[in-house]
């Protein structure tokens, strides 16, 4: 059944580039569905991307993620800049363009037409959001948007998979979520360019500060070195909002300088390839299972006929 015109990519671009909210949405479908225009769709938009900053907000769950993205949409907003929020949910299968718009908090910018808000489902993709995401970004970028907050949903272990996605990672802490330690644990820590301790209306927020300064001394800082700001906010009220969207301006303002942007998309590039080709090996390999030569190996292997390092080569050399 099919329940839409087939899509023009070329007229969903410079749609998208006008403006277009519907060209945005069905462009991302196009990502999320991982649609045989796919490949269309990225190179039209080769030429209209790269002038967003992507900012990836991470932290544990409950820490305030979703409210405080809410709010900096708002700041960014009277900073008069046009914003995407992408929502990644990688244990959802499903996708939901309206998800995201139909949480409470996002409700406020549903109307403004500087806003776009879209969430992802990315659990059937292999390795989605290592390559639907950049996608889905770059439409956000092309249509305009200045910068593009991606968050991700649900439970799932991708918190510190957000930051290789980001020009700019906001690494969220709270009282009563665990200390410092736990945090660094996770790895989370390590990612941060931005540190903000949300909740800073509940007792216990100057603590979180003071184990994340002590844990930040300890790494050695080289000459001209991001200083990592710690940023206390109160996401429900908006408190502390306009000093995160200035930081966000200094980081990006010293990633130019000092030529970090352009290492760190550099890296992006290469493991968005990296991705895409290890998925199309994927999918050849798929095709081959059942295929005499891969059962023949299994065979072989059981039997004591060869090793699967050495079957791994052969089946390679078949590709
Ligand atoms: P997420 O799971 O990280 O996205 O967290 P949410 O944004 O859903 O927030 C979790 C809970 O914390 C909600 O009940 C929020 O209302 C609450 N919350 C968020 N920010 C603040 C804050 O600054 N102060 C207080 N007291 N509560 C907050």
């Amino acid at each position: 059944m099919t329940r839409r015109a087939p899509a023009d990519v070329a007229t969903l671009v410079t749609r998208a580039r006008t403006g277009d909210p519907r060209a945005v949405a069905r462009l991302i479908s196009l990502v999320e569905d991982a649609s045989p225009l796919l490949r269309e769709v990225s190179a039209g938009l080769v030429d209209h991307a790269g002038h967003a900053q992507v900012v990836g907000v991470t932290g544990a769950p409950g820490v305030g993620k979703s409210t405080s993205t809410s709010a900096l949409v708002s700041g960014l907003r009277r900073a008069d800049k046009r914003v995407g929020v992408l929502a990644v949910d990688p244990s959802s299968p499903f996708s939901g363009g309206a998800l995201l718009g139909d949480r409470v908090r996002m409700q406020e910018h549903a109307l403004d037409p500087g806003v776009y808000i879209r969430s992802m489902a990315t659990r059937g993709h292999l390795g989605g959001l290592a390559w639907s995401s950049p996608q889905a970004i770059r439409v956000l970028d092309a249509a305009g948007c200045d910068v593009v907050l991606v968050e991700t949903v649900g439970v799932g272990q991708s918190e510190v998979d957000v930051a290789g996605l980001a020009d700019t990672t906001l690494v969220l802490l709270a009282p009563g979520m665990g200390d410092g330690i736990q945090v660094a644990k996770a790895g989370i820590l390590e990612v941060g360019d931005i540190y903000v301790i949300n909740k800073a209306d509940r007792d216990g927020a100057a603590h979180v500060a003071r184990d994340l300064r002590a844990m930040l001394a300890l790494a050695k800082d080289e000459d001209g070195a991001w200083q990592h700001p710690i940023i206390k906010t109160v996401a429900v009220k908006g408190e502390g909002v306009e000093d995160l969207v200035a930081a966000l301006d200094e980081h990006r303002e010293w990633m130019e300088a000092s030529g970090e942007l352009q290492k760190r998309r550099l890296r992006r590039a290469r493991d968005e390839i990296e991705a895409i080709a290890v998925t199309a090996l994927r999918d050849r390999f798929g095709s081959l299972s059942g295929h005499a030569d891969l059962d023949s190996l299994a065979a072989q292997i059981v039997e004591g006929g060869t090793d699967p390092y050495r079957a791994a080569d052969t089946l390679l050399d078949t590709l």
